[in-house]
Protein backbone atom coordinates (compact mmCIF):
# COMPACT_ATOMS: atom_id res chain seq x y z
CA UNK A 1 0.00 0.00 0.00
CA UNK A 2 1.47 3.37 -0.93
CA UNK A 3 0.18 6.41 0.18
CA UNK A 4 1.20 10.02 -1.88
CA UNK A 5 -0.77 12.22 0.31
CA UNK A 6 1.99 15.64 1.40
CA UNK A 7 -0.21 17.07 3.87
CA UNK A 8 2.29 17.53 6.69
CA UNK A 9 1.53 15.26 9.63
CA UNK A 10 -0.15 17.52 12.81
CA UNK A 11 2.16 18.65 15.39
CA UNK A 12 1.30 19.87 18.29
CA UNK A 13 -2.24 19.83 17.59
CA UNK A 14 -4.82 20.76 20.67
CA UNK A 15 -6.15 17.39 21.45
CA UNK A 16 -10.37 18.42 23.17
CA UNK A 17 -11.56 17.02 26.65
CA UNK A 18 -14.81 17.17 25.51
CA UNK A 19 -17.09 18.33 22.79
CA UNK A 20 -18.21 21.64 24.46
CA UNK A 21 -14.27 22.79 24.53
CA UNK A 22 -14.36 21.97 20.92
CA UNK A 23 -17.48 23.16 19.61
CA UNK A 24 -18.05 26.70 21.84
CA UNK A 25 -17.00 29.48 23.95
CA UNK A 26 -14.51 29.56 27.09
CA UNK A 27 -14.68 32.23 29.51
CA UNK A 28 -11.89 34.42 27.32
CA UNK A 29 -14.88 35.46 25.42
CA UNK A 30 -16.94 37.08 28.28
CA UNK A 31 -14.51 40.22 27.93
CA UNK A 32 -16.29 41.34 24.97
CA UNK A 33 -19.03 42.93 24.47
CA UNK A 34 -22.58 41.72 24.01
CA UNK A 35 -25.79 43.37 23.11
CA UNK A 36 -27.63 40.90 24.56
CA UNK A 37 -27.03 38.30 27.20
CA UNK A 38 -29.20 34.90 27.77
CA UNK A 39 -28.98 33.20 30.66
CA UNK A 40 -29.63 29.38 29.66
CA UNK A 41 -28.95 26.78 26.66
CA UNK A 42 -32.11 25.19 26.80
CA UNK A 43 -34.91 25.28 24.19
CA UNK A 44 -35.67 29.09 24.66
CA UNK A 45 -32.21 30.59 25.49
CA UNK A 46 -31.62 28.72 22.01
CA UNK A 47 -34.49 29.78 20.26
CA UNK A 48 -34.01 33.47 21.21
CA UNK A 49 -30.15 33.31 19.66
CA UNK A 50 -31.87 32.16 16.34
CA UNK A 51 -34.48 34.39 15.72
CA UNK A 52 -32.30 37.52 17.01
CA UNK A 53 -29.24 36.34 14.83
CA UNK A 54 -31.44 35.81 12.07
CA UNK A 55 -33.55 39.57 12.22
CA UNK A 56 -30.16 41.98 13.42
CA UNK A 57 -27.56 42.00 11.53
CA UNK A 58 -25.22 43.36 13.88
CA UNK A 59 -26.60 41.65 17.55
CA UNK A 60 -24.10 39.77 19.61
CA UNK A 61 -25.29 37.49 21.74
CA UNK A 62 -23.88 35.41 25.01
CA UNK A 63 -25.49 32.38 25.84
CA UNK A 64 -24.34 31.23 29.82
CA UNK A 65 -24.93 28.26 30.30
CA UNK A 66 -24.33 26.13 33.70
CA UNK A 67 -23.88 22.52 32.00
CA UNK A 68 -21.43 20.99 29.54
CA UNK A 69 -21.90 19.02 26.33
CA UNK A 70 -24.44 16.05 28.07
CA UNK A 71 -25.80 14.64 24.69
CA UNK A 72 -24.93 15.95 21.84
CA UNK A 73 -28.89 15.20 20.38
CA UNK A 74 -31.98 14.28 21.83
CA UNK A 75 -31.50 11.08 23.98
CA UNK A 76 -33.63 9.00 21.81
CA UNK A 77 -31.99 9.96 18.76
CA UNK A 78 -28.95 8.02 20.14
CA UNK A 79 -29.23 4.05 20.42
CA UNK A 80 -31.47 2.83 23.54
CA UNK A 81 -28.53 2.12 25.53
CA UNK A 82 -28.93 5.59 26.69
CA UNK A 83 -32.59 5.71 28.18
CA UNK A 84 -31.25 5.32 31.38
CA UNK A 85 -28.72 8.61 30.99
CA UNK A 86 -31.78 10.52 32.31
CA UNK A 87 -31.11 9.46 35.70
CA UNK A 88 -27.99 10.97 35.71
CA UNK A 89 -28.44 14.19 34.09
CA UNK A 90 -31.24 15.07 36.21
CA UNK A 91 -30.63 17.61 38.78
CA UNK A 92 -32.93 19.08 41.52
CA UNK A 93 -31.24 22.48 42.80
CA UNK A 94 -34.29 23.25 45.35
CA UNK A 95 -35.78 22.25 48.59
CA UNK A 96 -39.78 21.18 47.57
CA UNK A 97 -42.03 21.93 50.11
CA UNK A 98 -46.03 21.00 50.55
CA UNK A 99 -47.70 17.92 48.15
CA UNK A 100 -45.64 17.49 45.41
CA UNK A 101 -42.02 17.02 43.96
CA UNK A 102 -40.55 18.63 41.11
CA UNK A 103 -39.59 16.85 38.21
CA UNK A 104 -35.87 17.56 37.88
CA UNK A 105 -33.91 19.90 35.34
CA UNK A 106 -31.15 18.79 32.99
CA UNK A 107 -28.36 21.21 33.79
CA UNK A 108 -27.15 20.34 30.08
CA UNK A 109 -26.66 22.73 27.18
CA UNK A 110 -30.20 21.60 25.09
CA UNK A 111 -31.38 21.03 29.20
CA UNK A 112 -34.65 19.53 29.48
CA UNK A 113 -35.09 18.93 25.30
CA UNK A 114 -32.40 16.44 25.38
CA UNK A 115 -34.79 13.81 26.92
CA UNK A 116 -38.68 15.12 26.54
CA UNK A 117 -40.53 17.70 24.19
CA UNK A 118 -41.76 14.85 21.70
CA UNK A 119 -45.73 16.66 22.33
CA UNK A 120 -45.82 20.46 21.45
CA UNK A 121 -49.39 21.22 20.50
CA UNK A 122 -50.87 24.75 19.51
CA UNK A 123 -53.44 25.99 22.28
CA UNK A 124 -56.40 26.90 20.30
CA UNK A 125 -57.52 30.48 21.44
CA UNK A 126 -60.34 29.30 23.85
CA UNK A 127 -57.13 28.06 25.85
CA UNK A 128 -55.97 30.93 27.19
CA UNK A 129 -58.95 32.36 29.40
CA UNK A 130 -57.37 34.53 31.39
CA UNK A 131 -54.10 35.89 29.71
CA UNK A 132 -53.89 39.53 28.25
CA UNK A 133 -55.49 39.52 24.70
CA UNK A 134 -51.96 41.15 23.56
CA UNK A 135 -50.34 38.67 24.02
CA UNK A 136 -52.06 36.17 22.58
CA UNK A 137 -52.06 37.84 18.86
CA UNK A 138 -48.96 38.74 19.09
CA UNK A 139 -48.06 34.90 18.88
CA UNK A 140 -50.25 34.41 15.43
CA UNK A 141 -47.09 36.00 13.84
CA UNK A 142 -44.74 33.29 15.49
CA UNK A 143 -46.09 30.11 15.20
CA UNK A 144 -45.17 29.54 12.05
CA UNK A 145 -41.33 30.31 12.70
CA UNK A 146 -41.61 28.36 15.84
CA UNK A 147 -42.98 25.82 14.05
CA UNK A 148 -40.33 25.65 11.61
CA UNK A 149 -37.80 25.34 14.50
CA UNK A 150 -39.71 22.72 16.21
CA UNK A 151 -39.96 20.55 12.98
CA UNK A 152 -43.94 20.01 13.73
CA UNK A 153 -45.66 17.11 12.03
CA UNK A 154 -48.87 15.36 12.83
CA UNK A 155 -48.34 11.61 12.65
CA UNK A 156 -45.58 9.28 13.86
CA UNK A 157 -45.63 7.63 10.60
CA UNK A 158 -42.25 7.56 9.10
CA UNK A 159 -39.74 4.76 7.79
CA UNK A 160 -40.41 1.22 9.73
CA UNK A 161 -44.08 3.06 11.08
CA UNK A 162 -46.73 3.07 8.65
CA UNK A 163 -49.05 3.08 11.08
CA UNK A 164 -52.16 3.51 9.06
CA UNK A 165 -54.14 0.58 10.03
CA UNK A 166 -53.59 0.84 14.04
CA UNK A 167 -54.46 4.53 13.32
CA UNK A 168 -57.91 3.70 11.91
CA UNK A 169 -58.93 1.54 14.47
CA UNK A 170 -57.61 3.62 17.51
CA UNK A 171 -58.44 7.10 16.30
CA UNK A 172 -62.24 6.18 15.26
CA UNK A 173 -62.58 4.63 18.62
CA UNK A 174 -61.37 7.75 20.14
CA UNK A 175 -63.59 9.94 18.03
CA UNK A 176 -66.52 7.72 18.21
CA UNK A 177 -66.43 7.75 22.47
CA UNK A 178 -65.72 11.14 22.98
CA UNK A 179 -68.94 11.65 24.27
CA UNK A 180 -68.26 9.16 27.04
CA UNK A 181 -64.69 10.66 28.24
CA UNK A 182 -64.69 13.29 31.37
CA UNK A 183 -65.65 16.55 29.95
CA UNK A 184 -63.95 15.96 26.65
CA UNK A 185 -64.35 19.16 24.63
CA UNK A 186 -66.29 18.18 21.37
CA UNK A 187 -64.87 17.13 18.56
CA UNK A 188 -65.75 18.19 14.90
CA UNK A 189 -63.63 15.68 12.83
CA UNK A 190 -61.09 12.48 14.04
CA UNK A 191 -57.89 14.68 12.60
CA UNK A 192 -58.94 17.13 16.07
CA UNK A 193 -57.14 13.88 18.09
CA UNK A 194 -53.77 14.26 15.93
CA UNK A 195 -50.95 15.94 18.15
CA UNK A 196 -48.31 17.44 16.60
CA UNK A 197 -44.30 15.88 17.36
CA UNK A 198 -41.51 17.98 17.88
CA UNK A 199 -39.53 15.85 15.13
CA UNK A 200 -36.12 18.88 14.48
CA UNK A 201 -36.23 20.68 11.14
CA UNK A 202 -34.47 19.49 8.67
CA UNK A 203 -35.50 15.78 9.14
CA UNK A 204 -36.36 14.20 5.55
CA UNK A 205 -39.47 13.79 4.56
CA UNK A 206 -40.41 9.91 5.69
CA UNK A 207 -37.61 9.99 8.14
CA UNK A 208 -37.55 10.62 12.21
CA UNK A 209 -35.79 12.09 14.88
CA UNK A 210 -36.77 13.85 17.93
CA UNK A 211 -35.57 17.87 18.13
CA UNK A 212 -32.85 18.97 20.76
CA UNK A 213 -31.68 22.70 20.66
CA UNK A 214 -27.23 21.84 21.16
CA UNK A 215 -26.64 21.09 17.33
CA UNK A 216 -28.98 24.11 16.50
CA UNK A 217 -26.95 25.64 18.67
CA UNK A 218 -23.47 24.80 17.73
CA UNK A 219 -24.87 25.46 13.75
CA UNK A 220 -25.71 29.26 15.22
CA UNK A 221 -22.10 29.11 16.81
CA UNK A 222 -20.29 28.21 13.32
CA UNK A 223 -22.32 30.63 11.33
CA UNK A 224 -22.18 33.36 13.14
CA UNK A 225 -18.82 33.18 14.77
CA UNK A 226 -18.21 37.11 15.68
CA UNK A 227 -21.98 37.89 17.10
CA UNK A 228 -22.74 34.47 18.92
CA UNK A 229 -20.84 33.10 22.12
CA UNK A 230 -22.03 30.02 24.03
CA UNK A 231 -20.20 30.13 26.93
CA UNK A 232 -20.79 26.27 29.13
CA UNK A 233 -19.87 25.52 32.40
CA UNK A 234 -20.67 29.22 33.63
CA UNK A 235 -23.36 29.42 36.35
CA UNK A 236 -24.92 32.41 36.98
CA UNK A 237 -25.37 32.79 40.61
CA UNK A 238 -26.84 36.31 41.45
CA UNK A 239 -27.83 39.51 39.48
CA UNK A 240 -27.14 42.89 40.68
CA UNK A 241 -29.34 46.12 40.37
CA UNK A 242 -28.43 50.17 39.91
CA UNK A 243 -30.26 52.35 38.57
CA UNK A 244 -33.43 50.99 37.71
CA UNK A 245 -30.71 48.13 35.51
CA UNK A 246 -29.15 44.51 35.97
CA UNK A 247 -25.36 46.01 36.08
CA UNK A 248 -24.11 43.13 37.01
CA UNK A 249 -24.26 39.11 36.97
CA UNK A 250 -21.88 37.06 39.13
CA UNK A 251 -20.00 33.92 37.52
CA UNK A 252 -19.18 30.52 38.80
CA UNK A 253 -16.92 27.98 36.96
CA UNK A 254 -19.62 24.82 37.40
CA UNK A 255 -17.51 22.41 38.90
CA UNK A 256 -14.77 24.63 39.94
CA UNK A 257 -13.68 27.40 42.36
CA UNK A 258 -13.32 30.22 39.40
CA UNK A 259 -15.46 32.98 40.16
CA UNK A 260 -15.98 36.60 37.67
CA UNK A 261 -18.19 39.40 37.37
CA UNK A 262 -19.84 40.32 34.35
CA UNK A 263 -20.71 43.60 33.62
CA UNK A 264 -24.42 43.76 31.96
CA UNK A 265 -25.34 47.27 32.27
CA UNK A 266 -25.40 48.04 28.35
CA UNK A 267 -26.92 44.67 27.89
CA UNK A 268 -30.52 43.39 27.54
CA UNK A 269 -30.41 40.24 30.17
CA UNK A 270 -32.38 37.44 29.09
CA UNK A 271 -33.74 34.71 31.09
CA UNK A 272 -34.29 31.77 29.88
CA UNK A 273 -33.16 29.42 32.46
CA UNK A 274 -37.30 28.53 33.27
CA UNK A 275 -39.37 29.39 35.64
CA UNK A 276 -38.10 27.91 39.01
CA UNK A 277 -34.24 28.82 38.27
CA UNK A 278 -35.10 32.26 36.65
CA UNK A 279 -37.46 33.46 39.63
CA UNK A 280 -35.15 32.45 42.15
CA UNK A 281 -31.84 34.51 40.37
CA UNK A 282 -34.08 37.84 40.06
CA UNK A 283 -34.78 37.40 43.88
CA UNK A 284 -31.45 38.05 44.25
CA UNK A 285 -32.06 41.25 42.60
CA UNK A 286 -34.89 41.70 44.08
CA UNK A 287 -35.25 40.01 47.25
CA UNK A 288 -38.44 42.74 48.39
CA UNK A 289 -40.06 42.19 45.11
CA UNK A 290 -43.97 41.37 46.43
CA UNK A 291 -44.81 39.39 42.95
CA UNK A 292 -41.81 37.71 41.91
CA UNK A 293 -41.49 33.88 42.22
CA UNK A 294 -45.36 33.90 43.17
CA UNK A 295 -48.43 32.19 40.87
CA UNK A 296 -46.25 29.04 40.47
CA UNK A 297 -48.00 26.75 38.59
CA UNK A 298 -47.56 23.38 37.80
CA UNK A 299 -49.37 20.32 35.59
CA UNK A 300 -49.89 17.24 38.04
CA UNK A 301 -50.32 13.87 36.18
CA UNK A 302 -52.10 10.58 36.13
CA UNK A 303 -50.68 7.78 34.14
CA UNK A 304 -51.84 4.23 33.63
CA UNK A 305 -50.33 1.72 30.68
CA UNK A 306 -52.78 -0.91 29.54
CA UNK A 307 -52.64 -3.98 27.10
CA UNK A 308 -55.34 -5.73 25.02
CA UNK A 309 -55.27 -8.88 22.76
CA UNK A 310 -54.41 -7.89 19.14
CA UNK A 311 -57.30 -9.67 17.76
CA UNK A 312 -59.07 -6.38 19.60
CA UNK A 313 -58.03 -4.71 16.79
CA UNK A 314 -59.27 -6.08 13.54
CA UNK A 315 -57.63 -6.16 10.26
CA UNK A 316 -54.09 -4.71 11.80
CA UNK A 317 -51.22 -4.93 9.49
CA UNK A 318 -48.59 -6.75 11.34
CA UNK A 319 -46.18 -4.86 11.61
CA UNK A 320 -44.54 -2.61 13.72
CA UNK A 321 -47.03 1.07 14.11
CA UNK A 322 -47.23 3.36 16.86
CA UNK A 323 -49.87 6.36 16.88
CA UNK A 324 -50.06 9.26 19.02
CA UNK A 325 -53.36 11.21 20.41
CA UNK A 326 -54.12 14.51 21.88
CA UNK A 327 -57.20 14.59 23.71
CA UNK A 328 -58.56 18.05 25.36
CA UNK A 329 -60.81 17.88 27.93
CA UNK A 330 -62.59 21.20 30.02
CA UNK A 331 -63.65 21.15 33.40
CA UNK A 332 -64.61 24.88 33.87
CA UNK A 333 -64.17 28.02 32.00
CA UNK A 334 -61.21 28.67 33.23
CA UNK A 335 -59.55 24.94 34.04
CA UNK A 336 -58.41 22.63 31.33
CA UNK A 337 -56.70 19.14 31.30
CA UNK A 338 -55.38 16.86 28.47
CA UNK A 339 -54.79 13.14 27.80
CA UNK A 340 -51.87 12.14 25.41
CA UNK A 341 -52.61 8.39 24.04
CA UNK A 342 -49.61 6.61 22.76
CA UNK A 343 -50.68 3.60 20.98
CA UNK A 344 -48.31 0.74 20.35
CA UNK A 345 -48.50 -2.60 18.40
CA UNK A 346 -44.87 -4.25 18.21
CA UNK A 347 -45.36 -8.21 16.71
CA UNK A 348 -41.23 -8.24 16.17
CA UNK A 349 -39.76 -7.02 19.47
CA UNK A 350 -36.15 -8.47 17.94
CA UNK A 351 -36.23 -6.74 14.73
CA UNK A 352 -37.87 -3.25 15.62
CA UNK A 353 -37.13 -2.19 19.36
CA UNK A 354 -34.45 0.04 18.36
CA UNK A 355 -37.05 2.00 15.90
CA UNK A 356 -39.71 1.91 18.67
CA UNK A 357 -37.45 3.74 21.17
CA UNK A 358 -37.16 6.22 18.71
CA UNK A 359 -40.27 6.98 17.59
CA UNK A 360 -42.11 6.97 20.98
CA UNK A 361 -43.19 9.88 22.36
CA UNK A 362 -42.04 9.34 26.02
CA UNK A 363 -39.15 6.67 26.53
CA UNK A 364 -38.59 7.70 30.17
CA UNK A 365 -36.39 4.49 31.15
CA UNK A 366 -35.18 1.18 29.73
CA UNK A 367 -38.36 -0.33 32.13
CA UNK A 368 -40.76 1.90 30.17
CA UNK A 369 -38.93 0.34 26.85
CA UNK A 370 -39.48 -3.44 28.33
CA UNK A 371 -42.96 -3.31 28.83
CA UNK A 372 -43.63 -3.59 25.12
CA UNK A 373 -41.65 -7.22 24.61
CA UNK A 374 -44.01 -9.26 24.69
CA UNK A 375 -46.11 -9.94 21.14
CA UNK A 376 -49.45 -10.60 20.69
CA UNK A 377 -51.12 -7.33 22.22
CA UNK A 378 -51.47 -3.17 21.56
CA UNK A 379 -50.19 -1.27 24.13
CA UNK A 380 -51.46 1.89 25.46
CA UNK A 381 -49.95 4.95 27.96
CA UNK A 382 -52.28 7.84 28.63
CA UNK A 383 -51.31 10.49 30.70
CA UNK A 384 -53.87 13.02 32.00
CA UNK A 385 -51.97 16.25 32.34
CA UNK A 386 -54.03 19.14 34.56
CA UNK A 387 -53.60 22.72 35.87
CA UNK A 388 -52.24 23.03 39.51
CA UNK A 389 -52.71 26.84 40.00
CA UNK A 390 -51.28 29.38 42.01
CA UNK A 391 -52.68 32.89 42.72
CA UNK A 392 -51.43 36.16 41.10
CA UNK A 393 -50.73 38.00 44.26
CA UNK A 394 -48.29 38.35 46.78
CA UNK A 395 -50.54 36.02 48.81
CA UNK A 396 -50.32 33.09 46.80
CA UNK A 397 -50.26 29.88 48.09
CA UNK A 398 -47.84 28.35 45.43
CA UNK A 399 -44.17 29.89 45.15
CA UNK A 400 -40.17 30.19 44.48
CA UNK A 401 -38.25 31.64 47.48
CA UNK A 402 -35.10 31.50 48.58
CA UNK A 403 -33.05 30.90 51.95
CA UNK A 404 -29.86 31.93 51.57
CA UNK A 405 -28.42 30.57 48.46
CA UNK A 406 -31.09 27.71 48.37
CA UNK A 407 -34.04 27.78 46.47
CA UNK A 408 -37.30 26.88 47.59
CA UNK A 409 -40.27 25.48 45.66
CA UNK A 410 -44.18 25.56 47.45
CA UNK A 411 -46.77 23.53 45.66
CA UNK A 412 -49.57 22.50 47.35
CA UNK A 413 -52.80 20.99 46.43
CA UNK A 414 -56.28 23.07 47.17
CA UNK A 415 -59.82 21.42 46.66
CA UNK A 416 -60.31 22.42 43.82
CA UNK A 417 -56.71 20.89 42.94
CA UNK A 418 -58.06 17.75 43.57
CA UNK A 419 -61.68 17.64 42.60
CA UNK A 420 -59.85 18.43 38.98
CA UNK A 421 -57.44 15.54 39.64
CA UNK A 422 -60.11 13.13 40.36
CA UNK A 423 -62.14 13.71 36.78
CA UNK A 424 -58.60 13.30 35.22
CA UNK A 425 -58.14 10.24 36.24
CA UNK A 426 -61.72 9.57 35.61
CA UNK A 427 -61.23 10.59 31.98
CA UNK A 428 -57.87 8.38 32.25
CA UNK A 429 -60.07 4.54 32.66
CA UNK A 430 -63.09 6.32 30.36
CA UNK A 431 -60.11 6.02 27.72
CA UNK A 432 -59.61 2.65 28.46
CA UNK A 433 -63.33 1.79 27.66
CA UNK A 434 -63.37 3.66 24.75
CA UNK A 435 -60.09 1.67 23.97
CA UNK A 436 -60.40 -1.45 24.74
CA UNK A 437 -64.17 -1.31 23.11
CA UNK A 438 -65.09 -4.40 25.79
CA UNK A 439 -61.75 -6.50 25.51
CA UNK A 440 -60.27 -8.31 28.07
CA UNK A 441 -57.72 -5.49 29.35
CA UNK A 442 -54.50 -5.93 31.87
CA UNK A 443 -52.87 -2.97 33.25
CA UNK A 444 -49.57 -2.32 34.12
CA UNK A 445 -48.31 -1.73 37.91
CA UNK A 446 -46.30 -2.91 40.87
CA UNK A 447 -47.50 -3.64 44.07
CA UNK A 448 -47.12 -0.38 46.80
CA UNK A 449 -44.42 -2.67 48.62
CA UNK A 450 -42.39 -3.48 45.45
CA UNK A 451 -42.16 -0.34 43.33
CA UNK A 452 -39.82 -2.37 40.95
CA UNK A 453 -41.63 -5.39 40.55
CA UNK A 454 -43.87 -4.54 37.55
CA UNK A 455 -45.81 -6.98 35.78
CA UNK A 456 -49.58 -7.52 34.29
CA UNK A 457 -52.46 -7.15 36.02
CA UNK A 458 -56.01 -8.11 35.42
CA UNK A 459 -56.67 -5.62 38.05
CA UNK A 460 -55.98 -1.58 37.48
CA UNK A 461 -53.66 -0.04 40.10
CA UNK A 462 -55.02 1.69 43.54
CA UNK A 463 -53.95 5.33 42.43
CA UNK A 464 -52.93 6.28 39.15
CA UNK A 465 -51.74 9.92 40.21
CA UNK A 466 -48.32 11.22 40.60
CA UNK A 467 -46.62 13.69 42.94
CA UNK A 468 -44.41 14.08 40.83
CA UNK A 469 -45.39 17.30 38.88
CA UNK A 470 -43.59 19.58 36.01
CA UNK A 471 -43.65 21.95 33.43
CA UNK A 472 -43.60 24.78 35.82
CA UNK A 473 -45.03 28.04 34.94
CA UNK A 474 -46.03 31.63 35.73
CA UNK A 475 -43.13 32.95 38.33
CA UNK A 476 -43.22 36.16 36.19
CA UNK A 477 -46.56 36.67 34.67
CA UNK A 478 -47.25 38.71 32.45
CA UNK A 479 -49.89 41.53 32.19
CA UNK A 480 -50.50 45.25 31.54
CA UNK A 481 -51.20 46.15 34.93
CA UNK A 482 -47.69 46.61 36.73
CA UNK A 483 -48.85 46.53 40.27
CA UNK A 484 -50.59 43.11 39.59
CA UNK A 485 -47.49 41.20 37.67
CA UNK A 486 -44.47 40.98 37.39
CA UNK A 487 -43.46 41.08 33.66
CA UNK A 488 -44.83 43.25 30.87
CA UNK A 489 -46.59 41.55 27.76
CA UNK A 490 -43.12 41.30 26.02
CA UNK A 491 -41.65 39.37 28.69
CA UNK A 492 -39.62 43.43 30.28
CA UNK A 493 -39.50 43.16 34.10
CA UNK A 494 -41.73 46.15 34.88
CA UNK A 495 -39.32 48.90 36.55
CA UNK A 496 -36.31 47.16 35.32
CA UNK A 497 -34.82 48.67 32.09
CA UNK A 498 -32.73 45.70 30.73
CA UNK A 499 -34.42 42.43 32.04
CA UNK A 500 -37.11 39.92 30.09
CA UNK A 501 -38.46 36.66 31.11
CA UNK A 502 -39.26 33.70 28.32
CA UNK A 503 -41.15 30.71 27.98
CA UNK A 504 -43.45 29.70 30.44
CA UNK A 505 -41.90 32.03 33.84
CA UNK A 506 -44.74 34.12 31.67
CA UNK A 507 -47.85 32.31 31.15
CA UNK A 508 -50.55 34.18 33.43
CA UNK A 509 -51.63 30.73 33.83
CA UNK A 510 -50.31 27.20 32.04
CA UNK A 511 -53.55 25.78 30.37
CA UNK A 512 -52.93 22.27 30.00
CA UNK A 513 -50.99 22.09 26.93
CA UNK A 514 -47.54 21.19 26.65
CA UNK A 515 -45.42 24.16 26.80
CA UNK A 516 -42.59 24.26 24.60
CA UNK A 517 -44.17 25.10 21.62
CA UNK A 518 -45.92 28.23 22.92
CA UNK A 519 -42.95 29.14 24.83
CA UNK A 520 -40.91 29.18 21.83
CA UNK A 521 -43.28 31.57 20.10
CA UNK A 522 -43.25 34.12 22.66
CA UNK A 523 -39.28 33.88 22.08
CA UNK A 524 -39.59 34.56 18.93
CA UNK A 525 -41.89 37.65 19.80
CA UNK A 526 -39.55 38.86 22.09
CA UNK A 527 -36.63 38.63 19.87
CA UNK A 528 -38.73 40.33 16.94
CA UNK A 529 -39.09 43.21 19.28
CA UNK A 530 -36.20 43.80 20.42
CA UNK A 531 -34.78 43.91 17.26
CA UNK A 532 -36.96 46.34 16.14
CA UNK A 533 -35.92 48.39 19.15
CA UNK A 534 -32.22 48.12 18.43
CA UNK A 535 -32.24 49.14 15.19
C1 LIG B 1 -40.66 14.79 32.14
C2 LIG B 1 -40.87 15.98 31.27
C3 LIG B 1 -41.50 15.82 30.04
C4 LIG B 1 -41.73 16.94 29.23
N1 LIG B 1 -42.33 16.75 28.03
C5 LIG B 1 -42.66 17.85 27.28
C6 LIG B 1 -43.37 17.69 26.06
O1 LIG B 1 -43.67 16.56 25.62
N2 LIG B 1 -43.71 18.81 25.39
C7 LIG B 1 -43.39 20.08 25.82
O2 LIG B 1 -43.77 21.05 25.19
N3 LIG B 1 -42.71 20.24 26.98
C8 LIG B 1 -42.33 19.16 27.70
N4 LIG B 1 -41.64 19.33 28.87
C9 LIG B 1 -41.26 20.69 29.27
C10 LIG B 1 -40.07 21.16 28.49
O3 LIG B 1 -39.01 20.26 28.69
C11 LIG B 1 -39.68 22.56 28.90
O4 LIG B 1 -40.80 23.39 28.89
C12 LIG B 1 -38.71 23.16 27.94
O5 LIG B 1 -37.64 22.31 27.65
C13 LIG B 1 -38.22 24.41 28.62
O6 LIG B 1 -37.11 24.89 28.01
P1 LIG B 1 -36.25 25.96 28.79
O7 LIG B 1 -35.22 26.41 27.83
O8 LIG B 1 -37.08 26.97 29.43
O9 LIG B 1 -35.71 25.24 30.08
P2 LIG B 1 -34.67 24.10 30.29
O10 LIG B 1 -34.79 23.03 29.31
O11 LIG B 1 -34.77 23.72 31.73
O12 LIG B 1 -33.30 24.85 30.03
C14 LIG B 1 -32.82 25.83 30.90
C15 LIG B 1 -31.32 25.85 30.77
O13 LIG B 1 -30.84 26.85 31.65
C16 LIG B 1 -29.70 26.36 32.31
N5 LIG B 1 -29.59 27.11 33.56
C17 LIG B 1 -30.44 27.08 34.62
N6 LIG B 1 -30.05 27.93 35.57
C18 LIG B 1 -28.91 28.51 35.12
C19 LIG B 1 -28.02 29.47 35.67
N7 LIG B 1 -28.25 30.01 36.88
N8 LIG B 1 -26.92 29.83 34.96
C20 LIG B 1 -26.69 29.30 33.74
N9 LIG B 1 -27.51 28.39 33.16
C21 LIG B 1 -28.61 28.00 33.85
C22 LIG B 1 -29.98 24.88 32.49
O14 LIG B 1 -28.79 24.14 32.66
C23 LIG B 1 -30.70 24.53 31.20
O15 LIG B 1 -29.82 24.10 30.18
C24 LIG B 1 -41.34 18.22 29.67
C25 LIG B 1 -40.68 18.39 30.88
C26 LIG B 1 -40.44 17.28 31.68
C27 LIG B 1 -39.72 17.47 32.99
Amino acid sequence: MSCNDKTPAPSNRKVYTNLAEYFLGSWQDLNQHYDYVVIGGGAYGTAFAQRMLSLSQTARVLVLEQGTVFFPDHSQNLPPSYVDAVYGAAATPWICEGDFYLAPQQPYLGGRALFWNAWVPQPRPFEFPDWPRAAVTRLNREWYPANEMLGRRFSLACAGNDNATLDAVAKNRLFAGNDSIACAVPLTTPADLESAMATGADIAPGQFAKYAPVGHLVGLAQRYPDRLKVVPLSTVTAMRAAGGRIAELELKATGGEQRTTLSVAKAQVILANNSIEAASLALTAFPDHPLLGKNLCVHNRSALTFRVPVEQFPSIADQLQVCGYYQLSQIDSQRFFHNHISVVYNPDPQQDNDLLYRILPDASSSQSLAMYQQTGYIYVLVQALGEVLGERSAESWNHVSRSGEQTIITIKAREADNKAWEIMDRSVFDIVCVLAAGAKVEYMHAPPDKPLDISWHAEPPEHICSRMVFHEAGTLWMGDNPTHSVTDIRGKMHGVANLYGTGSMLFPSPGSWNPTFTGIAMTFALARDLAQQGR
